[in-house]
């Protein structure tokens, strides 16, 4: 006899989680879902007006296309307005607005941008066009780290040397750590994104929870996990504790994948990177190690590094962060929308901004 698979989308069995929620809520809290896949989730399945009124959920920075740096997205422009370069990327980066145009805009205007699905792509590009220099847009938390570094490791073997990327991707645990020691800070418990945890395991997390004495809890991405994650962080939250807990134990062991952090860590380290809206977090960004630093496109390319300015209208850092809520900014819906986005969060399929236009929620 065979188990009964668990549904994840158990309308029921959702239900019945929200009630137990309901049941343990005596007041307040405020839970941080970092993911952006989460959030769109939450939205999608009306999670948050499930929830009892006492708990708020609030929207985190882990949204990769949306925190990568508006310098990194005009190094991308400069890129690829060179003749000689094929730049290629996930296409949730071409509308990403720069300081006056996008990737898409470029394309336009007779640049060569490509969107692919993997770096494996970039690569392929690479040795079919020996005579162009191509560029692959590394964007993303720990979940695409592996596959870029292994797409490194490939180039090296092959001795592909007309391939390079231009290295955004940034790291969650010192984002945790940043908004945690915000002054404004709201968030008082997390659910940790199950997928950064399928690569990287859990361990980094005990530190962060007694250092803040908040608890952090593994969650996936459907009705059920969502909802379960957030009873165990309420229970969590009532009863006074701050432990590190696995609501996604389908997925996710402590440790990780041991291979994958290995890849990563043989080809990248951690270094200071500036987040979209955020500002620079110290050591939250994976930079090429020296020996890879020849597949590191900004060493290939002569590129203007001037600090830029945001949007004014944009308040992006603060929805990323959990201290307002997308309806909160005055250009939400009006000069700002998915069509004419003014910032990330608005493009992105996994932008807060975004999930709180499809869904409709206008107001608190
Ligand atoms: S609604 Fe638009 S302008 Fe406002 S924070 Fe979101 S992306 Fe920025």
């Amino acid at each position: 006899m065979t188990d009964t698979p668990l549904n994840t989308r158990d309308a029921s069995l959702t239900k019945a989680i929200m009630e137990k929620i309901r049941r343990v809520t005596t007041q307040p809290w405020n839970i941080m879902e970092i993911c952006g896949g989460q959030t769109h989730a939450i939205m999608q399945y009306g999670l948050d007006q499930l929830l009892p009124p006492e708990i708020t959920l609030i929207h985190g920075p882990g949204c990769p296309v949306c925190v990568t740096s508006l310098e990194a997205v005009e190094q991308a422009l400069q890129i690829a307005a060179r003749p000689e370069v094929i730049f290629t990327t996930f296409g949730d980066m071409l509308r990403v607005p720069g300081n006056k145009a996008d990737l898409f805009t470029a394309r336009s205007q007779g640049a060569d941008v490509r969107v692919v699905y993997s770096p494996l792509d970039a690569l392929k590009f690479a040795q079919a066009n020996p005579e162009k220099q191509v560029v692959f847009f590394a964007i993303g938390f720990e979940t695409t780290a592996p596959t870029i570094a292994s797409t490194i490791l490939l180039a090296e073997k092959n001795d592909i040397r007309n391939f390079s990327i231009l290295p955004a991707n940034v790291l969650v645990p010192p984002a945790m750590h940043a908004i945690l020691s915000n002054p404004s800070n709201r968030v008082q418990g997390f659910l940790a994104a199950g997928h950064v945890c399928a690569v990287m395991g859990y361990h980094e997390y005990p530190p962060i929870a007694e250092q803040y004495r908040i608890p952090i809890v593994v969650t996936g991405f459907e009705p059920v996990d969502l909802a379960a994650g957030i009873l165990m962080t309420v229970r969590q939250l009532e009863s006074g504790q701050h432990e590190v807990a696995n609501a996604y134990p389908r997925f996710v062991t402590r440790e990780g994948n041991q291979t994958a952090q290995n890849i990563i860590s043989r080809v990248f380290e951690p270094v200071d990177r500036q987040w979209r809206g955020i500002g620079r977090i110290p050591l939250s960004g994976l930079g090429l190690r020296p020996d890879y630093a020849s597949f590191n496109a900004v060493n290939r390319f002569e590129l203007d590094t001037t600090p830029l300015q945001e949007s004014p209208l944009c308040i992006a850092g603060k929805v990323l962060s959990g201290v307002a809520k997308p309806f909160e900014c005055p250009a939400f819906g009006v000069e700002c929308t998915p069509t004419h986005p003014l910032g990330a969060p608005m493009v992105s399929a996994e932008g807060a901004c975004a999930a709180y236009y499809r869904y409709h929620r206008t107001r608190a």
